[in-house]
């Protein structure tokens, strides 16, 4: 049984073709936090008898838990694909031809942006330039589109196709476990319960609530201002001028909240192909949605957010 027809392998990590499915690196990590919560969720169950409804609430929660979960680990985020020996001619982007000089203007093709220009530099691995907000991750070792992090916990890039479900599944985990807080705290509690547990079962939903409260706080202001962390830690623009903020808050939400998800570039109904063929998409891109011909995604950004001051509320500022 030939195990490539099962999994085909893009950077470092593994396609499921059946499931379109995708396994990053490290995968025990993600493994292991399903475990995790699998083993909580006991704990839980064991302190909550007071009343049935709570448990009832609680297993509620923790189906969306595991679906979110699955959603950002499993999914694939956005990756780029490689340009393969089999593609040739489809791209008007090349090599920089003085690339061994180490010259900076050799190596990137410059887009402007809402006045802003934002570098898109050559991918020596993956042969290509990469997206205005893309960045090659070292872990996964191939270009994700819309970067914000890589989650070691999570397995996976944090990418355009799963931002929205951490975005989810960090709400869910701080519902979730200030639900189990309060339902524990205020008397829902079996009183028959060792001491132990119980405050085990205190003290991890306390350190859920701070840690997953805080992220979500962080997280929400950079959808505020239409922005991702990778973009705020200055690595690739100034601070506080990301030229992505469709200019005004609200639209930066809907277009975080209420857009499709774009198909996978790499994946397709029968596996991945990134680096046999390049889907080729009719649609135009969102934010973070770049189709694969080079700056056609930069045009749509600045046709929707010309008639907006560059920046707005929560757009760009010095
Ligand atoms: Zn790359
Ligand atoms: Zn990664």
């Amino acid at each position: 049984m030939e195990i490539s027809k099962f999994f085909e392998k893009c950077g470092n990590h593994y396609f499921v073709k059946k499931w379109n499915l995708t396994i990053g690196p490290k995968p025990w990590y993600l493994i292991g936090l399903f475990g995790l919560i699998g083993m909580i969720t006991m704990l839980v169950l064991d302190v909550l008898t007071g009343r049935l409804i709570s448990q009832i609430l609680f297993l509620i929660l923790i189906k969306f838990e595991f679906y979110f979960l699955f959603s950002v680990g499993f999914v694939e985020p956005g990756i780029v694909p490689r340009r393969g020996d089999e593609e040739t001619g489809d791209r008007e982007e090349s090599p920089p031809a003085n690339s061994s000089a180490g010259i900076h203007s050799a190596t990137s093709a410059g887009t402007i942006i809402n006045g802003v220009t934002v570098d898109r530099k050559w991918c020596y691995t993956c042969n290509i330039y990469r997206p205005s907000r893309g960045k090659h991750c070292a872990l996964c070792n191939c270009c994700v589109d819309k970067f914000d992090h890589h989650c070691v916990w999570l397995s996976n890039c944090i990418g355009s196709r799963n931002y929205r479900s951490f975005i989810f599944f960090l709400s869910n985990s701080f519902f979730l476990a200030s639900f189990v807080l309060l339902s524990v705290v205020f008397g829902d509690g079996n009183t028959s319960v060792s001491v132990g547990i119980w405050w085990l079962v205190v003290l991890v939903s306390l350190t859920v609530v701070a840690v997953t409260g805080n992220l979500l706080i962080y997280h929400l202001r950079l959808i505020l201002r239409g922005s991702t962390s990778y973009e705020e830690s200055g690595k690739n623009l100034n601070p506080g001028q990301s030229p992505f903020s469709f200019g005004d808050w609200r639209k930066n939400i809907y277009v975080f909240f209420a857009t499709p998800v774009d198909p996978s570039r790499v994946m397709d109904n029968n596996g991945p192909s990134g680096f046999i063929q390049i889907r080729r998409r009719s649609s135009v891109g969102q934010s973070g949605r770049a189709p694969p011909t080079k700056g056609a995604h930069d045009e749509e950004l600045t046709n929707l957010t010309k008639d907006t001051t560059a920046g707005g509320e929560f757009g760009i500022t010095s």
